[in-house]
C-alpha cells in the first residue's frame, strides 16, 4: 500500500505592518512593513538572492526587484512570483491574517 501526499506549496511572506509618525511632518504618519524571519522561502536561489541585495520593499510589503535602470536611477517591480522558480508569492499582514489556505492533499 502506498501513500501519496501532494501539497500545493506557496510561498508565504509574512510581514509585520507598523505605523510611524512622519519625523518631517508632525500629522503625517506612513507605513512601514518588516518582513519576518520565518518566511519560508519557494527555493534556494531566491532566499540566497534575498541574503545578498535587498529585495524587500519597505513602504509596500512586497518583494521588489530593479525593473529599469535610468539615468535618473533605477525604478523597482513588486513582484507576485518568484522570478527564479515562478512559485507564487502570498503576502500575509502577521497581524491580519488570511483565510485558510487552500491546498491539495491526497492520499491514497
Ligand atoms: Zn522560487
Amino acid at each position: 500500500m502506498t501513500s501519496i501526499i501532494l501539497v500545493d506549496f506557496t510561498m508565504k511572506a509574512l510581514f509585520k505592518k507598523e505605523t510611524l509618525q512622519d519625523p518631517e511632518s508632525e500629522n503625517n504618519t506612513y507605513s512601514n512593513f518588516t518582513l519576518k524571519h520565518d518566511t519560508v522561502f519557494c527555493c534556494e536561489t531566491f532566499k540566497k538572492y534575498c541574503k545578498k541585495f535587498t529585495v524587500w520593499n519597505y513602504e509596500q510589503g512586497k518583494f521588489a526587484i530593479v525593473d529599469q535602470i535610468t539615468y535618473e536611477g533605477h525604478s523597482v517591480q513588486s513582484i507576485d512570483f518568484c522570478p527564479f522558480c515562478g512559485e507564487k508569492i502570498d503576502y500575509e499582514d502577521e497581524n491580519a491574517p488570511q483565510k485558510v489556505k487552500r491546498k491539495k492533499i491526497r492520499a491514497r
